[in-house]
């Protein structure tokens, strides 16, 4: 039977340490600042950008929603963008993704200042994450290092399996745990024998954002399982990319969906919030 990872609890501990750093920097005189702007109605985007404003509001943060109309142009984004990279009290700038057709992303994303990209979604920052010398790593998967550290779990001369390859978690979870000397293998939809390449893994990484995709005969006995999945069944509840009645008998540890990864997201924001405050000070 696994252990489970419980994000929930470990997100917890992380928003306490980050809440008694905010309440030393006040007493400083700096409050750390968010801003976060979400341009259309999308219901999903507009949930995320709720919690992420509790979450500030959690640990002590400032934090300042910017609603913007659906038919915003890229230019009237890209000068709100402006005006906040300008401004001393945001220290962290983050747009909600999706953003609306005639909206170029990479130009959004490139247009936030580095040092208040607190996604760690721009070329730079990426390319620091790279050379081990970012201050801010990409939320999600930053996230789910924290959740191997904290439950004990050595990284350095595992064999280490990430299905998914995207930019905001498959690409960048495989280079951290490089960073910490995984044996890393990337797994995508051109992958053959993938369940032959899962059942080498020590590790395995699921983010796919396919429902109960990874099952019991493609996991190794005694394989910690990180599911980053996130699927709404068609009875609106969650589910993860794993299927969790077939692995969980055979996994040492696993991440829950809900409860897993998910918590964590939100509190690595908070965190590079703090750090871009600390560095900006
Ligand atoms: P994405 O951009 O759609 O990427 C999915 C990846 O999975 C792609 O690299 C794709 O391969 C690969 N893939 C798809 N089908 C496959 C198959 N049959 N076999 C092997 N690989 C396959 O997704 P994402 O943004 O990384 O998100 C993945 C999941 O994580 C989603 O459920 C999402 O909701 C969730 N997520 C959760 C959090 C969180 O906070 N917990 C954060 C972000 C994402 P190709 O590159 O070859 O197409």
């Amino acid at each position: 039977m696994a252990q489970i990872i419980d994000g929930k609890k470990i997100s917890a501990q992380i928003r306490e340490e980050i809440a008694a750093e905010v309440a030393q920097m006040k007493a400083e005189g700096t409050v750390p600042g968010l801003a976060v702007i979400i341009v259309g109605e999308n219901p999903a985007s507009k949930v995320y950008v709720r919690n992420k404003g509790k979450g500030c509001a959690e640990v002590g943060m400032y934090s300042e929603i910017i609603e913007m109309a659906e038919e915003t142009t890229q230019a009237e984004l890209l000068s709100k963008i402006d005006e906040l990279n300008a401004r001393c009290d945001i220290h962290g700038i983050l747009v909600q993704l999706p953003l609306p057709k005639q909206i170029d992303e990479r130009a959004v994303i490139a247009a936030i200042s580095p040092s208040k990209d607190v996604d760690a979604f721009c070329a730079p920052n990426i390319g620091e994450m790279m050379l081990g010398t970012a201050d801010f790593l990409p939320c999600t998967p930053a996230g789910i290092m924290q959740l191997l550290a904290r439950s004990g779990i050595e990284v350095a001369g595992k064999e280490c399996v990430v299905i998914g390859r995207s930019n905001i978690v498959g690409k960048p979870i495989s280079q951290l745990l490089l960073a910490e000397n995984g044996t890393v293998t990337i797994c995508h939809s051109k992958t053959k024998n993938l369940a032959e390449v899962t059942r080498r893994a020590d590790i395995l990484v699921v983010a796919i954002g396919r429902a109960d995709f990874v099952t019991g005969d493609m996991v190794k006995e005694g394989a910690v399982v990180i599911d980053v999945g996130m699927n709404r069944r068609a009875d609106g509840k969650l589910t993860g990319d794993v299927d969790y009645a077939s692995v969980e008998p055979k996994a040492s540890f696993i991440t829950p969906v809900p409860g897993g990864v998910g918590p964590m997201t939100i509190t690595m924001l908070l965190k590079n919030t703090l750090t871009a405050a600390k560095k900006q000070k």
